[in-house]
């Protein structure tokens, strides 16, 4: 359990009573309802395997009206809420820690509106991310964020995290996409920010103190969100790379020679594709070298598009800086490249253990901390490995050991933390704070903002019934 292997002490909430369970059952019928145990562990355990909570009750409201009786409820009662998206969280914040009553959207799943002149979305919460992409490009618009968890994870919970993802270069983070949200606070009160416009500066902004606060201030229970028009021609590139440094060159030159149509720009060192494509049996395009670069366009013209990537490739296979690569326009082949890059994160969790860290450097030292965690970790650790959105200086860090043990954690915790601090990074660059990082956040936030942080958590959830044990540290 969580609490036991973080040692974190329960908070005075109280504890779930038939009673309670019967006035959910009265909201909700007894069908959206879980209690029994084995219908609700799923709900307890993380996408990594490496948190697990103890809540005996998973409740699934279908509409605002019911999140907001719900919260109200359990404020008044100090029971402990939960909110859950698509569990795909990799920082621990999806699952309960103790009892908490999980809160999970899932069955908010309906499209509302969709403006196809301004490309304004308006839908619930709990509407999957691929169901959505697969919606809006029969109108001729994508989602403006894709991540390999699109399958299983929900707008609310992308919003909830500020969830970054594979085309942030191109269509900007959510704090630009997110026109509006409607969120439901502790005590049950619905703010109601739906708009759907592009500029709105009527007083503070307060959709964007719902984006990327982990369900610690409210659930969102509705997004507006901005889709750009579907492109007409994409390419994707996979490139063979000798050194680091010549993948940032390479950036450089993509910034440069593709200019407006770049809409993605991903590396990966030997060893995650190598694991990846041996570990899931995937193949690799291309053979074995010590870098991956993978450069995406977005454009309107295929020819002229797929003409300037493929004269990309060939200044840059003559000056070097790629060694070998495969360009292409046919979906099923783009696929297929995705699909190695996108299951990296699921390839380390064949076998053994993994930490999962999530940063951002500045891109001249963005690699450096793959060589130093190996370098202190010896044969401790089975593999240590670097891949990420090197166009946002996002770098994630996947270290596997045979086991979990403390004295592995002592070795990379703090010491991965003070060197990105060290290095002007962020200890978390999209996933978030969760329940695995609040003792580290001072890190990256000074004292005056940790202050005001939970200046607005006091402000809107008095009783901390949200979300407890994530985001914010505990003060002693
Ligand atoms: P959950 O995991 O269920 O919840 C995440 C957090 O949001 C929790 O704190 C939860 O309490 C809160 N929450 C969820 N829904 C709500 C709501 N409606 N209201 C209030 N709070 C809520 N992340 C990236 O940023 N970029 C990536 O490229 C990326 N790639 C990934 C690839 C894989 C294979 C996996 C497994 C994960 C990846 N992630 C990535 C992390 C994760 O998918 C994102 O954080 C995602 O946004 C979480 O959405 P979810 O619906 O699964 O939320």
């Amino acid at each position: 359990f969580s609490a036991e292997k973080y040692n974190v002490k329960r908070k005075n909430f109280s504890n779930v009573q038939a009673a309670d369970v019967s006035y959910f059952q009265s909201i909700l019928g007894n069908d959206r309802v879980l209690t029994d145990r084995d219908e609700v562990l799923p709900f307890n355990i993380d996408w990594i395997r490496n948190c697990r909570g103890q809540s005996q009750v998973v409740l699934k409201p279908k509409t605002t009206q019911e999140v907001s009786e719900i919260l109200a409820y359990c404020n008044k009662k100090r029971l402990a809420v939960c909110p859950q998206g698509g569990n795909t969280g990799l920082v621990g914040g999806s699952v309960p820690v103790y009892d908490e009553i999980v809160i999970n959207l899932m069955l908010m799943d309906k499209i509302i509106t969709l403006d196809e002149i301004s490309g304004a979305l308006v839908c619930e919460a709990g509407c999957v991310l691929e169901n959505l992409d697969n919606y809006v490009r029969g109108h001729n618009l994508i989602m403006p964020l894709d991540l390999g968890a699109k399958g299983s994870c929900q707008i609310g919970g992308n919003v909830s995290t500020n969830a970054g993802g594979l085309r942030l270069l191109r269509y900007g983070n959510l704090h630009g996409s997110v026109l509006g949200l409607e969120a439901v606070k502790a005590d049950g009160t619905v703010i109601d920010c739906l708009r759907s416009l592009k500029k709105d500066n009527t007083g503070y902004h307060l959709k964007h103190l719902f984006i990327g606060s982990e369900g610690t201030l409210g659930i969102v229970t509705k997004v507006a969100i901005h889709c750009p028009v579907l492109p007409k021609a994409a390419t994707l590139g996979f490139f063979g790379i000798k050194n680091f440094e010549n993948i940032l060159e390479l950036y450089k030159s993509a910034k440069s020679s593709l200019g407006e149509i770049l809409s993605a720009f991903e590396m990966a060192d030997n060893l995650a594709i190598t694991q990846t494509v041996k570990n899931l049996n995937l193949p690799n395009p291309i053979s074995d070298y010590p870098f991956y670069a993978l450069v995406e366009t977005h454009g309107s013209n295929e020819v002229h598009d797929g003409e300037k990537l493929s004269n990309f490739l060939n200044k840059e296979m003559e000056s070097g800086l790629i060694m070998d690569g495969t360009v292409t326009s046919d979906p099923a082949k783009m696929q297929t490249i995705w699909n190695l890059r996108e299951s990296i994160a699921a390839s380390s969790l064949v076998g053994g253990y993994v930490f999962k860290y999530d940063v951002s450097i500045p891109q001249k030292h963005y690699y450096d901390i793959v060589p130093m965690l190996k370098q202190r970790l010896g044969d401790k650790a089975s593999a240590v490995f670097g891949y990420g959105h090197i166009g946002d200086g996002n770098i994630h860090i996947n270290i596997s050991v045979p086991q979990y043990t403390k004295e592995v954690v002592s070795l990379i915790e703090p010491f991965i933390f003070e060197e990105v601090s060290k290095l002007k990074g962020s200890i978390s660059a999209e996933h978030g704070i969760g329940f695995r990082k609040p003792q580290f956040i001072h890190y990256s936030k000074e004292p005056s903002a940790l202050g005001l942080m939970r200046d607005l958590k006091q402000l809107m959830d008095p009783n901390g019934i949200l979300n407890p044990y994530k985001v914010l540290p505990e003060t002693n």
